[in-house]
């Protein structure tokens, strides 16, 4: 480097989370990049300094798992890329991953791919894709070397929804499954016991909602996949773990594959809310599926963080008006919004332990290590500026819904700023963003 080069940016005085801890290091920026990280207090010339006394300075978070104009027919999700990715910066979120519409055949993969590169220009914040497969009947080799070259190294399927012909084949299933295994591609579930569900014939009423897809379902769904993984090997990640007593059962027999071929994501909404707010007048405002369990369900998975790899929003927002329309659950959109809040209300109940779930562990998982994730020279400059002593009181925030699950929460701990590759999108909870989302390919 030059003797009078000149960084673009600073970030001094601040508490600088690297390798699990803080230390009190100055962050200097240029070309996107962290370029280089002192000890606090070397000044180096540059163009702009911040001054971050007394904050945390986190590596951008990343959410992997966002539903953005997902499309239910007589129901559209709040939230586009415009507005979610809005929402998702005060939140400190710089990267998110969307899921591609679900394909049957190969062949509509490019479609779907176009899609959603044209919808994603509107973003405010980096993003990357999974492909979603429903009850999917070609060639499983054909579809992930597809999807693997475009960036993306995700196959999302699901064990139920029989009934809008999106569960795939326990025979599809092993068949990527073991795939994975040969290619390093990562299968994504949505695990419940379908035949459960179907047979669960409990009344369409939202009180009773959760006996509808019982636990049971997600539990025995899950011992069902991790003895497939147990068999063929291979790499799964499931996605909105509910229950508590499902990570007993993995711990307890299937634990050597944890980390390794199983991976857990998890969702505030199961660490907040739970079933009893089913009963409430304003119940339908928390469908969504799988449905929050019971209190005791939600301590056990408290219990279970530390066997969580991810956190993830399943961010999919409605409107009060869309989810109090009919009363019936089974004509309510499900679906809730967290973006904006997500590691916020993670770091109240779980405090800077939280933070690896939100920032390496889905990097790595995800292939986005080390370009995202971390604090060091090399990567992108996505950081958090975050105040933990700062409180804040919940509203639908910068969401197009009209409503926060969590509203009128005080919590503590507010992002004040959020850098994306060098240039602040939230600076101070003002918004200064401009439309410079990339894609981002995992290879
Ligand atoms: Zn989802």
């Amino acid at each position: 480097m030059k003797k009078d080069f000149i960084y673009n940016m600073s970030l001094v005085n601040g508490s600088v989370y690297r390798n699990g801890d803080f230390s009190l290091e100055d962050i200097y920026i240029s070309d996107q990049k962290i370029s280089k990280i002192v000890p606090s207090g070397k000044i180096l010339p540059c163009k702009k300094i911040v001054d971050c006394s007394n904050k945390l300075i986190l590596p951008g978070f990343i959410d992997p798992h966002v539903h953005i104009n997902l499309d239910l027919g007589e129901f559209k999700s709040s939230d586009n890329y415009e507005s979610a990715s809005k929402a998702a910066a005060f939140g400190g979120i710089t990267t998110f991953i969307d899921f591609l519409e679900p394909i049957n055949t190969v062949k509509e993969f490019d479609e779907k791919l176009q899609k959603k590169h044209k919808e994603a220009e509107l973003s405010f914040i980096d993003y990357s894709f999974h492909t979603t497969v429903g009850n999917f009947k070609d060639d499983v080799e054909k579809l992930v070397s597809k999807s693997l070259k475009s960036g993306i190294p995700s196959i999302k399927l699901f064990t139920t929804y029989s009934e809008s012909n999106r569960r795939c084949s326990y025979e599809k299933i092993r068949e990527f499954i073991k795939n994975s295994g040969l290619t390093g591609s990562l299968i994504l579930v949505h695990a419940e016991n379908d035949e459960i569900i179907v047979n669960s014939k409990v009344e369409d009423n939202t009180a009773v909602y959760e006996n509808s897809r019982p636990k049971e379902a997600e539990i025995e769904e899950i011992e069902k996949l991790a003895q497939m993984v147990a068999e063929i090997k291979g790499r799964i990640y499931i996605v909105h773990v509910t229950c508590g007593s499902s990570l007993d059962l993995l711990k307890e027999k299937y634990s050597e594959l944890l980390q390794h071929n199983i991976f857990i994501e998890s969702c505030p909404q199961y660490f907040y809310l739970n079933k009893e707010v089913y009963k409430t007048e304003d119940g339908n405002l928390f469908l969504l599926a799988p449905p929050l369990r019971s209190k005791e369900e939600q301590e056990k998975l408290k219990k279970n963080i530390v066997t969580i790899n991810t956190i993830g929003t399943d961010h999919a927002p409605f409107t009060k008006e869309e989810k109090l329309r009919y009363t019936k659950p089974s004509q309510v959109p499900k679906g809730l919004g967290s973006l904006e809040y997500s590691f916020t209300l993670m770091y109240n109940l779980f405090g800077e332990s939280i933070i690896p779930k939100y920032t390496i562990n889905p990097a790595l998982i995800h292939n986005l290590f080390p370009r995202k994730g971390i604090i060091q020279e090399g990567s992108d400059a996505d950081l958090v500026i975050f105040d933990p002593e700062r409180e804040l009181i919940i509203d639908s925030g910068h969401s197009k819904c009209d409503y926060s699950p969590y509203d009128d929460l005080k919590i503590i701990g507010v992002v004040e700023s959020t850098i994306l590759r060098g240039n602040f999108i939230v600076e101070e909870r003002k918004f200064v963003g401009s439309k410079l989302g990339q894609y981002i390919k995992r290879y």
